[in-house]
């Protein structure tokens, strides 16, 4: 399929990221924070899929594309690391979170595999001895290939450590090199095999439309991701921001712009259908997947903390930390919540999100979603859901809310049609 035009389109622009993130939530109050601290002093009784996610937002250099709030000061990492045990402590003695079950330990930032392996190891043991871990608890850690030793993947595994998230971005060592990445294409095939050999299953990212990318160097990362056989890949389209030093280059004229809209859509249709000719299917927020669990309903609540975190999702608590590696040890050793912003959900916001399901690629079930908020979806949003069906955006068969073929590449933008007649 080509896209020359923007003809036909259901929407003028590609949106890249849903309503909701933590860019949208406030500083809180005082009050607020005593709320969220008594809250957590009660009992959970729901049974849900729960994520806990230690947060080590270290690397070894700022790629020219990344916008994350990491640190590359190593003389920082003791410290952090005793203030994020301090801070995981306060969540673990709290009711709420001992009476919580977690079936996914998810090790984020940042790039942990470039700590020293004893830190990492120190992390691992204190989550599974102070939360509770389901038996078949899922380990996944991020990594980056230059910082991945074979000992260090050796280690990992016989940690019990199940699957590695790793930033490869491109395979072409041009484009690394404009990327800033700091090993070659083949240094990183190399160490996803080693991963692969101890029996970690791995999952890349991938960027495109990135400025002097061509298709076919696009389509030759797909193919060796597909040769390197690995678990699953999240194809992200680049998110040009500007105080980075590719959006610096770009605008003082040495390099290329990025491509538009349509070149972006052309790139994500041929992942689209190069990985579901070989057997990966779309999930999540970007991702093409082999692995059965990533089809299952996400985790409903995230407990984490660290510098720069900003996924917590706690009760009816969405929160992220302070993102300053040194300003959140202070705070912790304060004795104060490193939280930098926090949003508590009403029963209308908790009803918008259950509708984004959609655009993760999950069916929102209509019964289920009466059962939990007395009226079914239609009733709830009755323009959005008349748009999106006449668009062919989604379609509503067997009591379920799906997204269509046709619908994938817009889930972000009709995850805002449940928001477009409110503030938040
Ligand atoms: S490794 Fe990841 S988190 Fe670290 S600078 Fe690069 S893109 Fe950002």
């Amino acid at each position: 399929m080509r896209y020359d035009s923007h003809d036909g389109w259901p929407y003028s622009k590609i949106e890249h990221w849903p309503p909701m993130t933590y860019r949208d939530r406030s500083v809180p109050t005082p009050e607020a924070l005593a709320a969220f601290a008594d809250f957590l002093k009660t009992d959970n009784s729901a049974s849900q899929n729960r994520e806990l996610q230690p947060w080590l937002p270290f690397c070894e250099g700022r790629c020219a594309f990344c916008y994350f709030p990491v640190s590359c000061e190593k003389q920082n990492v003791a410290a952090y690391i005793a203030a994020l045990k301090k801070a995981l402590g306060f969540y673990a003695k709290n009711r709420y979170v001992q009476s919580s079950v977690f079936n996914e330990l998810y090790v984020g930032g940042g790039s942990p595999t470039v700590l020293a392996s004893h830190y990492l190891m120190d992390i691992l043991q204190f989550c599974r001895g102070n939360f509770n871990l389901t038996r078949d608890c899922t380990t996944k850690v991020t990594a980056c290939t230059n910082s991945l030793s074979d000992d260090k993947i050796r280690l990992l595994s016989a940690s019990k450590v199940n699957q590695l998230d790793i930033g490869i971005q491109t395979f072409d060592d041009s484009l690394r090199k404009m990327l800033l990445l700091r090993d070659s294409g083949g240094d990183a095939r190399q160490k996803l095999k080693v991963a692969k050999k101890h029996g970690l299953s791995v999952s890349i990212d991938l960027l495109y439309n990135l400025p002097k990318q061509t298709k076919k160097q696009w389509v030759e990362d797909l193919k060796q991701a597909l040769e390197l056989e690995v678990e699953s890949v999240d194809c992200y389209p680049l998110d040009l921001y500007a105080d980075t030093p590719l959006a610096r280059r770009i605008a003082a004229g040495e390099l290329p712009p990025i491509g538009d809209d349509a070149a972006e859509m052309e790139m994500y249709v041929e992942a689209y259908h190069l990985f579901k000719e070989n057997g990966y299917l779309p999930t999540c927020h970007n991702r093409f997947s082999r692995i059965k669990e990533d089809f299952d309903k996400p985790s409903s609540e995230v407990v984490g903390t660290g510098a720069g975190f900003f996924m917590g999702h706690i009760g009816s608590y969405l929160y992220s930390d302070i993102d300053d590696v040194k300003d959140y040890v202070a705070a912790v050793d304060r004795g104060v919540l490193p939280i930098a912003r926090l949003a508590t959900l009403s029963q209308e916001a908790e009803m918008r999100k259950a509708m984004m399901l959609i655009y993760l690629r999950v069916p929102v079930e209509r019964e289920e979603f009466k059962m939990q908020f007395g009226k079914f979806p239609e009733e709830a949003f009755p323009d959005a859901l008349r748009r999106l069906q006449e668009k062919q955006l989604i379609e509503i068969a067997d009591g379920k809310i799906c997204l269509t073929e046709k619908g994938d590449p817009w889930r972000f933008n009709i995850a805002w049609e449940f928001f477009k007649d409110c503030e938040n």
